[in-house]
């Protein structure tokens, strides 16, 4: 090990993006990934394509792991942890704790680095925190990642209470983001194209679906975003720009009825659906405290890792730098393009 080796602590599709530069130059570099698998959240979506590729950009993480395997400079640590750093820029040492097994046996490494990329990413907003929509009550409330990983394993969208192909679907929108009463003032930023994408696909595998986007506006997120948007309309799918107010269950149906205002009036109306997908967007992740005091970094006021100005790849300290969603709600792309920032960052300490 030198101090020109670079640890990169989280191998989503950022921490990944900024290996893969770092190792091309030439450095040598250490991914520390707490899962047990690569890829981050990325790897448990599914493809969005219908008779078209949508461009959600998922693929391009199963892509991005592979390369990453196969890297001869690059050097994957899954199942492991940071627990302690100390040193300075140029000169850092991290010890680390490795799970070896399946009986909860651990080991102890030293890395010796020259620079730190965290990329730890994002967690998705728990819904059960917004009691009023049932999530965790009502089984056929599910969250988007939840529809997310069924899509990927099964290919399929099923009702939770009796594997029934569904008919009525609702999304929300904007659950657990751009609102302060629960300390996320933010947009999350990729919800909006999320559920288009998979409302759209929703359409194409189950045509005679009634599928209702309840939102409070719709982020408009790329150029082609509009477009996109279009198209869903003209496929039948319904966008009401009001937020529900509540969900209630019945004790002996599948289905579920949804309190919300109606659009001009501001009436009380309620519709009966089968499935309520729940938008859930990006957290901070959930250690980002104990990274943040260990590092000595700073977070900003709703807890992702602080960027400095324009320079949003820099953290407050020297030598350790910031790549995706952990420094703010990214998508992919962006993730990526922001993981490549940080690593151009690091050589450029480096001095390649
Ligand atoms: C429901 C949902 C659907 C989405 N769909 C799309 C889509 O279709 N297209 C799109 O572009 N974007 C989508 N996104 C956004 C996408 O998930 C993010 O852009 C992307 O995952 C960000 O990548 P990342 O590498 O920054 O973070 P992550 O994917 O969160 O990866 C971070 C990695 O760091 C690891 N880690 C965390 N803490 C530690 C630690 N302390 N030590 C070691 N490792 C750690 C994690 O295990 C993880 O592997 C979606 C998001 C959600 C919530
Ligand atoms: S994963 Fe997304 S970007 Fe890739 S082919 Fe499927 S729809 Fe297109
Ligand atoms: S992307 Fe859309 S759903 Fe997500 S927080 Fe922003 S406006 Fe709300």
């Amino acid at each position: 090990m030198s101090l020109k080796d670079v640890a990169i602590i989280g191998g989503g599709v950022a921490g990944i993006s900024a290996s893969l530069v770092l190792a091309d130059i030439g450095f040598a570099v250490h991914i520390i990934e707490r899962d047990v698998q690569l890829g981050g959240h990325a790897v448990n979506f599914a493809c969005k394509a219908t008779d078209k590729c949508s461009k959600c950009l998922v693929c391009l993480a199963d892509e991005l792991v592979l390369k990453a395997f196969q890297h001869p400079k690059i050097k994957v640590l899954t199942g492991s942890e940071v627990t302690s750093f100390s040193g300075k820029s140029g000169n850092f040492e991290l010890q680390i704790s490795q799970a070896i097994g399946e009986e909860s046996l651990f080991k102890e490494l030293i890395l010796k680095v020259g620079a730190v990329v965290i990329a730890t990413g994002f967690m998705p907003f728990n819904a059960e925190e917004k009691k009023e929509y049932g999530y965790g009550k009502y089984k056929n409330v599910i969250t988007a990642l939840e529809l997310e990983k069924d899509l990927r394993l099964t290919g399929k969208v099923l009702r939770p209470t009796d594997g029934a192909i569904p008919k009525k679907i609702a999304f929300f929108q904007c659950v657990g983001s751009r609102d302060e009463s629960i300390g996320r003032g933010y947009c999350s930023k990729v919800c909006c194209p999320y559920a288009l994408r998979l409302s759209k696909l929703i359409k194409s595998e189950i045509p005679e679906s009634d599928v209702t986007i309840f939102y409070m506006d719709v982020q408009p997120a790329g150029k082609c975003f509009n477009k996109f948007r279009q198209e869903c309309e003209e496929l039948g799918i319904h966008f009401v720009r009001n937020l529900p107010s509540k969900v209630y269950g019945y004790v002996d149906s599948d289905f579920l009825r949804v309190k919300s205002l109606s659009g001009d009036k501001g009436e009380v109306v309620q519709n009966e659906f089968d499935l309520v997908v729940l938008s859930v967007g990006m957290s901070p992740q959930s250690d980002a405290r104990f990274l943040a005091d260990t590092f000595g970094v700073s977070l900003d006021r709703y807890g992702f890792f602080e960027g400095q100005g324009f320079r949003v790849n820099l953290s407050n300290v020297p030598g350790i730098f910031l790549a995706g969603a952990c420094q703010g709600p990214k998508d992919i792309e962006e993730s990526i393009v922001h993981g490549k920032a940080a690593a151009v960052e690091v050589a450029r300490m480096l001095r390649v």
